[in-house]
């Protein structure tokens, strides 16, 4: 039986977004476990919804060993900062040198997204150190997030990737069982699949990208119907529209034994894609609309009215303290609101320091120093206190142990504000029930996330409302500041094709 290298190394940039993930980042693990070196990483990722325990279970059922290299993943943000990356990517290479000689395989669990200060294609860099370690003998093959920025690098460096097909992510367990299948199929059949990749010429809007709708629900139907006959493990990757380098896009790419098999499938994955362009349509509204019409629909709904505070939320980049959406539901006086996680950590500390049931005066969010962003000032009860220790649920943070440190409800009027001190997405109803706060009580309920949030929120939401309140994670991605897409990818669907600007680079 073999022996398998296992590792995660995972970050999704933003090159656009506030702040930079250092290495005190990735040691706190931003709502998965904290980094981990050796042997540990098998008890810290035991039970979790994450692609590497999905591949450990899978790979000894079959009765092979693995050799835990590291574990490092941080909540989205800008660039990985060159000291972490070579802190991360230096323990991975030593771990894997030490026991180099006794593997037959290794396994990545990474991201696709990744932007370091120094490489823009962070997953290509890693694994070309990788295949320096075990060279062309051993296979190495990965698992990628579906907002993977596939690289050509990534391709010929791997021997087979194999990326999430919903967006809320409720498989990423399951795909690093995919990704096992793939390897038990080059060690069963000694050799090595034919790759193929093809890098799709338009953006995708990340609120367009929901697997819970059209026209992806029907894509990766499309796609899966096409594995078994062409014997292929086949991948579409709408990418993340918010890191500015050049691999940066959508993709399709597909691993086979039988070439001629996989090129037909291929094909017809590709004019499918081309034929849903159309139907890539992401709908957004301003805070004052969203919620003036959010307040109109609660007054007879018997369930919450959702609405996705897009441009702040904490798994794209935004650090969840931006307050346009809180403003708004004060502002039109929403009768029963509850918003969260707004990230704030002095907020929460002076919220413990009053107590329960104390109304004192609180500057709330606008803490990351962007510009044209204020915090919410005024007077606030505090209704619940919390160490931010609570295990979650959810489809898609299930089993993730979070530690966000002291959390606090706040209460002015009809809002709820939710504060936290660790930044996290809001994708899990436990983020409110562990302070027996019942979402479902509140006639609207507004959340710092793009998507995620529909895995748990979904099922008891009235209606969702996608919100552009003013934020770092721009909704349409052709009003980003771009300066270094490859020449000619266009900004949306049948959006403007990208030029570079006089001065920068393509
Ligand atoms: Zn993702």
């Amino acid at each position: 039986m073999a022996r398998i290298a296992v590792a995660t190394f995972q970050h999704e940039t933003n090159t656009f977004a506030p702040s930079k993930a250092g290495f005190a980042q990735f040691e706190s693990g931003g709502g998965w476990p904290g980094y981990t070196v050796g042997a540990h990483v098998l008890e810290v990722i035991q039970g979790i919804n994450i692609p590497i325990a999905g591949f450990v279970e899978a790979v000894r059922k079959k009765g092979h060993g693995v050799v835990p290299l590291v574990f490092a993943n941080a909540t989205p943000s800008a660039q990985v900062t060159d000291d972490a990356f070579e802190r991360i990517a230096g323990d991975l290479v030593r771990q894997l040198e030490l026991r180099a000689s006794e593997i037959d395989a290794v396994y990545l669990d990474l991201h696709g997204a990744m932007v370091s200060e120094r490489f823009d294609d962070g997953e290509g860099e890693i694994l070309a150190r990788v295949r320096r370690v075990v060279g062309d003998r051993v296979p190495v093959v990965a698992s990628l997030d579906l907002h993977a920025n596939v690289s050509e690098a990534m391709l010929r460096r791997s021997d087979g990737m194999v990326a999430y097909r919903t967006y809320p992510h409720v498989d990423m367990a399951e795909t690093g069982a995919r990704t096992a299948s793939l390897l038990q199929a080059i060690f069963d059949r000694q050799e090595r699949p034919h790759k193929l990749m093809r890098p799709l010429d338009f953006l995708i809007p990340l609120t367009a990208q929901s697997t819970l709708a059209q026209p992806c629900d029907r894509i990766y139907g499309e796609l899966g119907r096409r594995e078994t006959p062409a014997q292929a493990w086949l991948s579409f990757t709408p990418g993340f529209p918010a890191a500015d380098v050049p691999c940066c896009g959508p993709a399709i790419f597909g691993m086979g034994f039988d070439r001629a098999a996989l090129e037909s499938a291929f094909v017809e994955l590709g004019s499918i894609l081309e034929a849903e362009e159309r139907n890539f349509q992401a709908e957004f509204m301003s805070p004052d609309h969203a919620v003036r019409q959010a307040i109109d629909i609660a007054r007879t709904a018997s369930r919450p009215v959702i609405l996705a505070d897009t441009q702040d939320n904490p798994g794209a980049g935004g650090n969840g303290d931006t307050t346009g959406l809180l403003s708004a539901l004060l502002t039109h006086r929403a009768p029963s609101a509850l918003l969260g996680l707004l990230i704030d950590a002095p907020a929460a500390r002076r919220a413990h320091e009053a107590g329960l049931g104390a109304t004192v005066e609180f500057s709330l969010g606008a803490k990351s120093g962007l510009k044209q962003h204020f915090p919410v000032v005024g007077r606030f009860t505090v209704e619940r206190l919390s160490t931010g220790e609570f295990t979650c649920v959810g489809p898609f943070y299930r089993g993730a142990q979070m530690q966000l440190g002291p959390m606090a409800a706040l209460r002015k009027d009809g809002v709820t504000v939710v504060v936290a001190s660790k930044k996290v997405q809001a994708a899990d109803q436990e983020m409110f029930r562990h302070m027996t706060i019942d979402p479902q009580s509140f006639g609207i309920v507004a959340l710092k996330s793009s998507v995620h949030f529909r895995a748990h929120f979904g099922p008891i939401a009235e209606k969702v409302i996608v919100v552009a309140a003013p934020g770092p994670m721009l909704a349409d991605p052709a009003q980003l500041p771009w300066r270094r897409l490859r020449r000619g990818i266009r900004l949306k669907p049948y959006g403007p094709a990208f030029r570079p600007p006089l001065g920068g680079s393509a």
